[in-house]
Order: C-alpha cells, then sequence, then structure tokens
C-alpha cells in the first residue's frame, strides 16, 4: 500500500493524528478558504461602470433603495475563491468517480467545444425560429437517434433530469387513462422494493398510490407477486432494467405482457440504458414510456445537483399526449409545435417554459456522433466489461450480493464481508477518501445490506480500474486484519471530516446570515 501514498505522507492514522494541525487551516498547497461574504468584498466592486447618464430607471417606485447585498471581488480573487474551492471537491477528470446508479463517465472535449459553438450557446429560447433553424435541426437530429436507440416512435426532450422525465412519463401515463375514462379506478402506480426513490416519489407526485413489488432471492421483480397486484385498479407499474442492483431483467417480455393484459403502462426507468444502448431496444421490450439520463449515457457533465436532461421515449399509446414542445421539419424548415391544438391537441401541456436544455443536446448528440453506431454498442460492452472484471476481481475479499452470474453496468457488493469487524460500510467508504478514491454509492439499492454499487463505466482503462482495485484490497485486507482506527475516525486527510449528512439534508442552511453583531446585514 505505500505505493499509494504521496511522498512523505504519514501512512498510518494514527500517525496522522499525532501531527499537530496547520497553523492556517491550509494544508499542502491547498489554502483554506472561507465563505466568500466572509471576506472583505463588502466595500468594493470588480467592475468600474460609467454612471449611467439622465434618468437610471423606468421602475419607478420599484428602483431598489437598499444595497443589493453581494460582497465584490477583483477578477484574481474571484478566480482563486472558485478555484480554491473546486479543488476541495472530487471531479471526473481527476480519478474514477465509482458512484453506482450515476454512470458519471469522461466527458469528451469535443463535448464542450460543440456546445460552446455561438450558433448554439449564444441563442435566446425566444429569437424567432427562422433565426435559429440549425439549433432546431439538432433537436431533430437528437430525437431522431433517441427514437432510433430505443425503437420507440416518439420522444419528449425537454424533460430536465431523469426525475423531471418520470414525471412527464406519469404525467402521459395519467393523460392517456383520463382520455380513454380509466382515470377514476386506475389509482395504484407498482414499484419493485429496489427501485430508486424517484420512482414512488414521482407516482406519489401524480397522485398515485404507490404499491411495492417483492422481489426475488436472485435480485429480479418477483414477477408471481407483481402478477397478483396488477389489476383493473393499477395505471403503471416503473421498472428499472437493467436494474439498481446492475441485474437484467430475464423476465422482461412476461412483465411488460402481463402489465398491458391488465390494461395498464410500463414505465421503464432508464437511468441504466448505459448497459444496453446499441444491444438491446427498450421498444421491443414492450415499454410504454422511459426517460434517458442524457447526462448519464450520454456523457456530458453532471454531479452537484446539475445540470442535465431526461428526454422521455414513448410508445405510439402515449405519443398523442406527449407535452409541448416538439420540434417539426417541412419544406419551409424546421418549426416548434407549441400549442396545444392540431396534432397537439392531446398534448398535457408543458413541463418547462422554453425547449429544455439545449446545451445537453449538443453534447449528448455530438457524444452519439462521434461514436457511431458501433461505437455506442461497444460503450454498452466495455461498461459491462468493465464492472464484470470489478466484481471478479474483488470477490475473494468481499461479499457480492448477487454472486451467480454476470452483471450488467455495476458491482454489487453487501456488507457481509465485513461481519466481526467493527467496520461498516460508511467507515469503509471514508478510507476510500484518505486513500485517494471517491467512494461508491452506498447503502443503496436498500434492499441489499449495507450496500457498496460500484458502477466504472467504460470510460476507465485497465491501469485504471486495476489502481482502484488495488487500493479496495488493501483497504480491505486492512479491514479483516483489525487495523480499525484507519476506518473508525476516516476520512483523516480530507478537508472535511464527517459530517452530519442527516441534519444537512433534513435543516439545510441555504442562506448566509450575518454573524451576530456585524454591521453587514444592516447595510
Ligand atoms: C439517476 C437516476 C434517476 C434520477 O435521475 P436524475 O437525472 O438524477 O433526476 C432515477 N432512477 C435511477 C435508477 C437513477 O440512477
Amino acid at each position: 500500500m505505500s505505493t499509494m501514498n504521496t511522498v512523505g505522507r504519514p501512512t498510518t492514522p494514527n500517525q496522522v493524528e499525532t501531527r499537530p494541525a496547520t497553523l492556517t487551516g491550509g494544508r499542502g498547497l491547498l489554502q483554506n478558504e472561507a465563505l466568500i461574504f466572509e471576506g472583505d468584498g463588502w466595500g468594493k466592486t470588480g467592475v468600474d461602470l460609467p454612471e449611467p447618464k439622465g434618468d437610471a430607471s423606468d421602475l419607478g417606485d420599484l428602483v431598489r433603495k437598499d444595497p443589493i447585498g453581494l460582497p465584490g471581488l477583483s477578477e484574481p480573487e474571484a478566480m482563486r475563491h472558485y478555484v480554491r474551492l473546486s479543488q476541495k471537491n472530487h471531479a471526473i477528470d481527476l480519478a474514477i468517480y465509482p458512484l453506482g446508479s450515476c454512470t458519471m463517465k469522461h466527458n469528451p472535449r469535443l463535448n464542450e467545444k460543440m456546445a460552446r459553438l455561438p450558433g448554439f450557446s449564444d441563442i435566446h429560447p425566444l429569437q424567432p425560429q427562422s433565426t435559429v433553424q440549425g439549433a432546431l435541426e439538432l433537436m431533430d437530429q437528437l430525437a431522431h437517434w433517441l427514437k432510433t436507440l430505443t425503437g420507440m416512435p416518439a420522444v419528449a426532450l425537454s424533460p430536465k433530469a431523469g426525475a423531471h422525465g418520470e414525471l412527464c412519463g406519469l404525467m402521459a401515463i395519467r393523460a392517456a387513462h383520463e382520455a380513454s375514462g380509466e382515470h377514476e379506478k386506475r389509482r395504484k402506480v407498482l414499484v419493485p422494493t429496489s427501485a430508486h426513490g424517484t420512482n414512488p416519489a414521482t407516482a406519489a407526485f401524480v397522485g398515485y398510490t404507490v404499491v411495492e413489488v417483492a422481489q426475488t432471492d436472485d435480485g429480479r421483480v418477483d414477477v408471481a407477486d407483481l402478477a397478483s397486484k396488477l389489476g383493473d385498479d393499477v395505471a403503471a407499474i416503473m421498472v428499472t432494467n437493467p436494474n439498481t442492483c446492475g441485474l437484467f431483467e430475464r423476465d422482461i417480455l412476461e412483465i411488460s405482457r402481463l402489465t398491458h393484459e391488465a390494461g395498464a403502462y410500463f414505465y421503464c426507468d432508464g437511468a441504466n440504458f448505459n448497459a444496453i444502448v446499441g444491444r438491446v431496444r427498450p421498444g421491443d421490450l414492450g415499454v410504454d414510456a422511459m426517460h434517458i439520463n442524457l447526462h448519464k449515457t450520454f456523457s456530458t457533465p453532471h454531479g452537484g445537483g446539475g445540470p442535465g436532461a431526461g428526454p422521455v421515449v414513448l410508445s405510439e399509446a402515449l405519443a398523442p399526449f406527449a407535452p409541448a414542445p416538439w420540434v417539426v421539419s417541412d419544406g419551409d424548415g424546421f418549426r416548434l409545435i407549441e400549442r396545444e391544438e392540431e396534432d397537439a391537441a392531446q398534448a398535457f401541456g408543458r413541463l418547462c417554459a422554453f425547449q429544455g436544455q439545449m446545451g445537453m443536446y449538443v453534447r449528448a448528440l455530438s457524444y452519439m456522433m462521434s461514436h457511431g453506431s458501433d461505437g455506442l454498442r461497444q460503450v454498452a460492452e466495455d461498461a459491462v466489461l468493465n464492472a464484470n472484471y470489478i466484481k471478479a476481481r474483488l470477490s475473494d475479499l468481499m461479499s457480492a450480493a448477487f454472486p451467480e452470474g454476470p452483471c450488467m453496468h455495476e458491482a454489487l457488493f453487501d456488507d457481509e464481508w465485513l461481519k466481526g469487524t467493527d467496520v461498516t460500510t460508511l467507515d469503509f467508504a471514508k478510507a476510500m477518501i484518505d486513500e485517494g478514491f471517491h467512494p461508491m454509492t452506498m447503502y443503496f439499492p436498500l434492499v441489499v445490506h449495507g450496500a457498496m454499487l460500484i458502477e466504472p463505466t467504460e470510460t476507465e482503462s485497465k491501469a485504471e480500474l486495476d489502481r482502484f482495485i488495488e487500493a479496495m484490497r488493501a483497504l480491505a485486507t486492512a479491514a479483516k486484519a483489525g487495523d480499525v482506527d484507519r476506518f473508525k475516525g476516516a476520512p483523516f486527510h480530507a478537508p472535511m471530516k464527517r459530517l452530519d449528512e442527516t441534519r444537512a439534508a433534513r435543516a439545510p442552511k441555504l442562506r448566509w446570515t450575518a454573524p451576530e453583531g456585524s454591521n453587514l446585514a444592516a447595510e
């Protein structure tokens, strides 16, 4: 393990604890950084504009009278502030980002170059359509390839994330049941226990009652349980495929047959499309609606809450209810259908003010076109190969949650192998940070005890995978050898230690307030 340490770094946590904290809070060429509000920017500004001439405003009484309450920084100060903050964080450009269910892959610079072309980046959604023909054509092409790759006849591009796509899909399903007069009796949505939390949340948000479907011992939907719960009171099922245990639902055709037989729709959570893109077309599996996280499968940077894009492909039955807007092309070029009339008479409405995330559309299409159809198929194959390599190389030390057979694009372990070590999944993940590795997804899916869900994606080389695997093996060996101190207080080397994540989620501080007695708030 010594080779994994930066030269001069202490090799055991105990040695670290006996070292004095630094005098300034900085460490290893990285200075401590306060909040931007805590600096001395209150009396200055980073810009120098001439005073406006004449009457400054037409706003009358609405003119702001108090200072705006933002600190000012010079350009170099602003640069340093944000670069210092960025260095406290992890990035896919630094190392593997093995978060399961997130598909954190390398973002080719070509995508960025394309997204920054002025014809894409400098346009406004209210521009006349005749002046943005290229952008509309790009949306039309992206829609074409999403339909082709999924084998589905329609796509709604505008949803801004996977969860927003789920909302879109369920609203289309509700609209379809309303149109056929069945909405009042179909009040339930069936969701497997292993589902991502957004699935039941979306169903509840749309007004449905969520009914859980059991899982089999081998990590798949329990078809008998599903069949027993399907009936004329069910609006839809929401099934993730490959599922959140990283396994392909072998009975998917039977699942969709039973669902349709009961008059319900099949919503597929397509967040794991990376594992099957170019190999399996969800349309062939009987899917009625599926979101595609462009920011997962088709690269495009994400994390920290955005940006994202979650287009939803729709079956023939649901297509008429797709939300506006969408692009059509006729002899005169491309135009947006924006109103609920004519072809769009049954559209359930709009999901957002404009057309969705243009920058993500450009990046996703750029990713598709630079890979080509054979390249996209290889994406899925390599993603699955990489996950199986990790599973195979760690299974002697760690317990695979579903040891039988290969996995798809994610390797899932439980905490059975940590029994008796006094080390938990959380401790193990925090010790990974000390070794320079971002942890995998922990404690999800909920159906696996102490879950560790590792998703390498296709963009990791064998050398990078081996580096990750060696670190995992070294830590696993240390845990089994009783080196508990290494884990209990970890991370020792990170700028932040263990945070109260529950409190951060339940009682987030979203606003800076001036300290008591300071005159800043009054300014
Ligand atoms: C990521 C993910 C989602 C939600 O997607 P967002 O883009 O984060 O809203 C839903 N389901 C699964 C299985 C996911 O992995």
